[in-house]
């Protein structure tokens, strides 16, 4: 029996032993029949392919009458000798250096969890910039690590640039002046749980790289758009700090040489409405490091890359820069890449258009959308930050039109903006109307893609207000809607027109981005929803029936306008990501217990917030103040009992409380039932 079961261990051991492959091949058109796999293509050229496979995947690629030649047969111990051998940080390193940083420099960093791994290691993001605990009106530039476990000098390129920044600022005056222009956010390792076990994917065997929700499709092991925690982090960090550029470091694992600067986009052949600019900021990485620029689709085409998320829901400029990692120390790398990190920097905050968006009378920042076009071309919209209204884009010198859209406010239009050698400040104050739209996008799925899944049209026409120009989904394909506010009554769905009407579709609604999603049924063309409750997001799924004279597969949708809402409590669902349990017993007798947790904020931010558990009773008055402190422990799980006494020890009468979980302007509210003491 012990024999056995040694065996089976051996067996399933070796079967999935990971293995770095090279695939020689006569032309590049050769890497998107390979691609049809679904094999973890690391590198590839019009030479060969390189790819990490296990044994069954290896005879699958031999079934196509290709030749593999291995060249590391144990590629994940590889990956571990980094951090053995060569001194490159492990999962623990990273984290205390970071809170070294952050404890040495209080004044220019500001430490956060964004999120948590799915064994629950920390992932942390370090803001360098100065009054680091506030955002101030600057532009924002993200450099990340490691969405790849086992691309260990990821970690490092981004880890060197935090110190250098850090180490530099009192003496350098470069230092100073990007530090104290730009708010630059450095997340050295994305994927803790994947460094931890020198694998590529996350613990979940999910490639991070493709399970991000823009012209999603499933490939990577990934189950659904923005399935991972890794990722949703990611996505909320973007939605809080709004970006204007963004680099992701990878390799292609221990001991390679590879060296591209990778653009927009990784799904399509086809070149976005930025392409001059994107390729003209990522000439400047070129130029300082000597690496090839290319779109991603003309390397090796993937779905769910960050970049393309990044720019396709947020309109920020993302690259995916591949670094050569050697078997040796990584330093020669990272000082390579430090001249063009300083550089994309100051391109943050170089030449372009930058303002802040606010109601013309309170004065209040907005959540605006801004579309910024040159001539017939409108470039992808970025949005505000929400707690200082700004907006910042950089340009190439020219002269420039701006529409901004808001939700309840009247769009505003300002042309022959001219942009020259600096940034022009266009601040914009914006009338309100009682209009609401679709806002942005949260995420977009597309069955079966290749390239001719960029169907021609754009995600962004099924945003503001209902004007003939739609996005086509894709036949079978979906997408998620943010409508910005919490809608309520009734929302109609406008069709767009493109020769067939009413194709048919299912409806979805929901109150959060990935949670569960109720249908409203399927239809047919534009029409008109009742609700029974409120509701934020809405998901609309092709019904998959073809359309085979239509002229874009799948339903067109020109714009989703609702009609009355109930205010937005902002972008970010859960900041904090609290958590609050239902009271037990509920109803109750005597007493009650309440749970409840906060996990992503780190220490030195809590520093300053308070976190307090409250009941309430059904009119508004505060009844008793449960918990009120700060919490020692993150992410720990915390109890308190309420006895159905107020403040003052006087016994409530029977009846239904709220009680409130709240964490600086955030909070969770959930009902209680008292039926007496
Ligand atoms: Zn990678």
């Amino acid at each position: 029996m012990i024999i056995i079961y040694i065996f089976l261990i051996l067996f399933s051991g070796n079967n999935k032993t990971q293995r770095l492959v090279e695939i020689p091949i006569g032309q590049q058109s050769e890497v998107y029949k390979l691609d049809k796999l679904k094999i973890t293509i690391v590198d590839a050229n019009d030479k060969y392919v390189r790819a990490i496979l296990s044994d069954d995947e290896i005879e699958k690629v031999k079934r196509l009458g290709y030749r593999t030649e291995i060249i590391y047969e144990d590629y994940t111990q590889i990956a571990k000798s980094q951090i053995e051998k060569f001194g490159y940080h492990s999962y623990e390193e990273v984290i205390n250096e970071m809170l070294t940083v952050a404890g040495n420099y209080p004044n220019i960093t500001f430490l956060d969890t964004i999120g948590y791994s799915v064994e629950g290691r920390l992932i942390l993001g370090l803001k360098v910039s100065d009054n680091a605990n506030v955002h101030e009106f600057e532009p924002g530039i993200r450099f990340t690590g490691c969405h790849h476990g086992n691309e260990h000098i990821a970690t490092e390129i981004v880890l060197y640039l935090l110190h250098w920044l850090t180490d530099n600022y009192s003496t350098d005056p470069l230092a100073r002046e990007l530090v104290d222009n730009q708010e630059i956010w450095l997340i050295p390792m994305v994927n803790p749980d994947g460094v931890y076990h020198s694998t590529r994917h996350n613990v979940n065997g999910v490639d991070p790289n493709r399970d991000y929700g823009y012209m999603w499709e499933g490939a990577g092991n990934s189950p659904s758009p923005f399935s991972q925690p890794e990722t949703q982090a990611m996505r909320n960090n973007a939605l809080e700090n709004k970006f204007v550029l963004g680099f992701d470091y990878h390799s292609a694992g221990a001991g390679s040489d590879i060296k591209w600067i990778n653009t927009l986009w990784d799904y399509s052949s086809v070149y976005t409405q930025d392409d001059s600019l994107i390729m003209d900021i990522g000439g400047e990485y070129k130029d300082s490091t000597g690496y090839t620029l290319i779109r991603g689709w003309y390397w090796y085409s993937i779905n769910g890359s960050c970049q393309d998320a990044m720019y396709g829901c947020e309109g920020m400029l993302d690259y995916t820069i591949e670094t050569p990692e050697p078997l040796d120390s990584p330093t020669p790398v990272c000082e390579h890449n430090l001249g063009a990190m300083l550089r994309m920097i100051e391109r943050a905050g170089g030449v372009g258009i930058a303002g802040i968006i606010s109601d013309s009378i309170t004065g209040e920042p907005l959540n605006a959308r801004i579309t910024i076009g040159c001539q017939d071309t409108n470039f992808w919209p970025i949005y505000t930050e929400q707690k200082l209204g700004d907006y910042h884009r950089v340009l190439l010198s020219g002269t420039y039109g701006i529409k901004v859209e808001a939700n309840g406010y009247k769009t505003k239009v300002i042309s022959d903006i001219a942009v020259s050698d600096s940034v022009v400040r266009e601040d914009v104050v914006l009338v309100s109307n009682d209009k609401y739209y679709a806002h942005r996008i949260v995420w977009t799925y597309v069955p079966n893609p290749n390239d001719s899944c960029n169907n021609g049209t754009l995600s962004f026409d099924a945003l503001g207000a209902p004007d003939s120009v739609f996005f086509s989904i894709g036949d079978s394909g979906a997408l998620v809607i943010d409508m910005d506010n919490y809608m309520i009554d009734s929302f109609t769905i406008y069709e767009g027109n493109d020769g067939i009407a009413d194709e048919g579709y299912e409806v979805l609604v929901s109150n959060t981005w990935n949670g569960t999603f109720v249908s409203l049924g399927t239809h047919y063309g534009t029409e008109n929803f009742t609700l029974s409750e409120t509701v934020r997001y809405v998901k609309i799924m092709d019904d998959g029936n073809g359309n085979p004279d239509a002229l874009y597969a799948g339903f067109d949708l020109d714009a989703i306008e609702v009609f009355s809402i109930l205010g937005s409590e902002g972008i970010v669902d859960n900041p904090y990501l609290m958590v609050l349990h239902q009271n037990t017993p509920n109803p109750f007798i005597g007493k009650t217990n309440i749970q409840f947790k906060v996990g992503a904020i780190s220490r030195l931010r809590f520093a300053d917030r308070g976190l307090k558990l409250q009941v309430y009773d059904l009119t508004g008055p505060l009844v008793k103040t449960l918990f009120d402190s700060e919490i020692p422990n993150l992410n720990s799980w915390f109890s308190v009992t309420w006895d159905g006494k107020d403040n003052k020890g006087k016994k409530m009468s029977a009846g239904i409380y709220f009680y409130r979980l709240k964490v600086g302007d955030y909070s969770i509210t959930k009902k209680l039932t008292f039926l007496s003491s």
